[in-house]
């Protein structure tokens, strides 16, 4: 199983970090989670693509995780001859918020009927909404959903994806709580989206303080990584976007609090999920 990083960036837009996404590959199976800016490039990038996606999995609806789903429902489906269903995972809301697109697409969408003959029925994008427990599960792989804290933004879920006998998880964006511990219990790579509050907590902007209150820091998410025994530590999402050459710093305070291994990703990056010795 394979973690690639299809997008480390954050709200901010970023030259060279595509908002959240991250792709799972087992074997030949592609799994995605969150589906923010520029994640088709990514996918291009990572020589995947809309059509390989056998499912959408979404932590939660804030605009920075989801901007290119109709991306991925429109290019998947005038892709196909014809395309498959794109299974959508997510929290309460997600139904409407598939709806929504749907229907902001709809002039596309009828557009693209009329003018090709081959193209007869609308994209089919089943939604499932979970609270938590087994979303996916057959002889190669279990997904597991827990619900976070990311309030006021609520439902929100994070994942854990298992097979060949490794996990990862996803927590997207959350503070630290017990149902993330558990879900997080001795993973072999844990994806936190997180935030220096050192340094934003320097700039006096008080929109920007305010993302503080429901994020996990870099210290948070270390401390959860400790406590439920995982191998591998990846920090994303990370706000204010790392300057580069700094991201050790990032990893060094990681590194205070957590004695396993700790990665600041590009994009682009191919973690493997493994144990981490
Ligand atoms: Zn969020
Ligand atoms: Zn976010």
């Amino acid at each position: 199983m394979d973690l690639v990083m299809t997008g480390t960036g954050s709200p901010l837009p970023s030259p060279d970090r595509a908002g959240p996404s991250q792709l799972v590959q087992v074997g030949a199976r592609s799994f995605l989670v969150d589906c923010g800016r520029g994640c088709l490039m990514r996918l291009a990038g990572a020589a995947s693509g809309p059509a390989a996606i056998e499912m959408l999995l979404l932590t939660h609806l804030h605009s920075d995780h989801v901007t290119d789903v109709n991306d991925l429902i429109t290019t998947r489906w005038i892709g196909g001859f014809p395309a498959a269903p794109l299974p959508v995972v997510g929290p309460e809301g997600t139904s409407s918020f598939i709806d929504d697109t749907l229907t902001m697409l709809g002039p596309d969408i009828g557009w693209r009927i009329a003018h090709h003959d081959d193209l007869e029925a609308p994209p089919d994008v089943p939604v499932t909404e979970t609270a938590g427990g087994i979303v996916f599960e057959d002889d190669e792989v279990r997904i597991i959903a827990a619900p976070t804290d990311h309030r006021p933004v609520q439902p929100t879920v994070a994942y854990r994806i298992e097979a060949d006998g490794y996990s990862v998880v996803l927590a997207g964006d959350t503070v630290p709580c017990s149902a993330l511990d558990e879900l997080c219990a001795d993973a072999d790579v844990y994806v936190q989206t997180v935030i220096r509050d050192d340094l934003i907590s320097r700039v006096p902007i008080a929109r920007l303080n305010d993302v503080i209150d429901y994020h996990s820091t870099v210290v948070d998410a270390a401390q959860t990584a400790t406590r439920s025994g995982v191998g591998t530590l990846v920090l994303n999402h990370c706000v204010p976007a790392p300057m580069p050459g700094t991201e050790a710093d990032w990893i060094a305070i990681a590194a205070e609090h957590f004695d396993g291994g700790v990665l600041l990703p590009a994009d682009l990056d191919r973690i493997p999920v493994e144990p981490s010795g």
